[in-house]
């Protein structure tokens, strides 16, 4: 277990990125991030072009929870749209049930969107969905259960997603019924500019 731990918060170090997979440890002064932030390529070669590559696809992937095969999946899906297929696939990504859930504010990690997703707590368009990857569409209504409403956990994630400063222009959250809608998909604007997308493309074009 303990070795587990560690591991988890090694890859926020190695991605340079608080991922959350251990709970709110990454808020700690336990995650590997905030300790070792400007270590990341010390002692290191300079890594090669596939290298980047390789590192910018599994920082994503970690980001959103996604295993190979589906993040694969998502670029095919992408590849075949007429959009960009590095917006596409990213878009795919922040369309899934767990992202949207976090993104609402009903959780304050990927991770843990996930579980309430999987715990069954959320409904859109008033039926019960605990698919994490379900893709939502324009207009979903996505909504805590009644009986759920009540949980603290969700209301404190609520609360506290109020201090953020940004919260995507293509969502919307009425805090009070704990009712969020999918105005639109996201423009490419509004993605991660964070990642690189080229990148990514780069390792499944090769
Ligand atoms: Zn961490």
């Amino acid at each position: 277990m303990a070795r587990d731990r560690e591991s988890k918060c090694k890859r926020c170090r190695k991605f340079n990125i608080k991922l959350f997979l251990k709970g709110e440890r990454c808020y700690t002064d336990k995650c590997g991030l905030q300790k070792k932030k400007s270590e990341r390529f010390r002692g290191r070669r300079r890594p090669s072009q596939y290298g980047l590559q390789l590192r910018e696809k599994q920082k994503v992937r970690w980001q959103y929870g996604v295993m190979e095969s589906q993040f694969q999946k998502y670029y095919q899906m992408a590849e075949k749209s007429p959009n960009l297929t590095g917006e596409e696939l990213l878009r795919l990504l922040e369309r899934r049930l767990d992202n949207v859930v976090y993104r609402l504010g009903f959780s304050f990690s990927r991770p843990q969107a996930r579980q309430l997703v999987n715990h069954g707590h959320f409904l859109i368009n008033g039926r019960r969905v605990d698919i994490s990857s379900y893709l939502v569409k324009e207009g979903d209504i996505v909504e805590v259960k009644k009986k759920s409403k009540k949980l603290p956990l969700i209301k404190e994630n609520l609360g506290a997603s109020q201090k953020k400063k940004t919260f995507p222009e293509w969502l919307d959250i009425d805090k009070k019924t704990m009712r969020g809608t999918v105005r639109r998909f996201p423009l490419a604007e509004e993605l991660d500019q964070e990642i690189d997308l080229s990148l990514i493309v780069g390792y499944y074009s090769r």
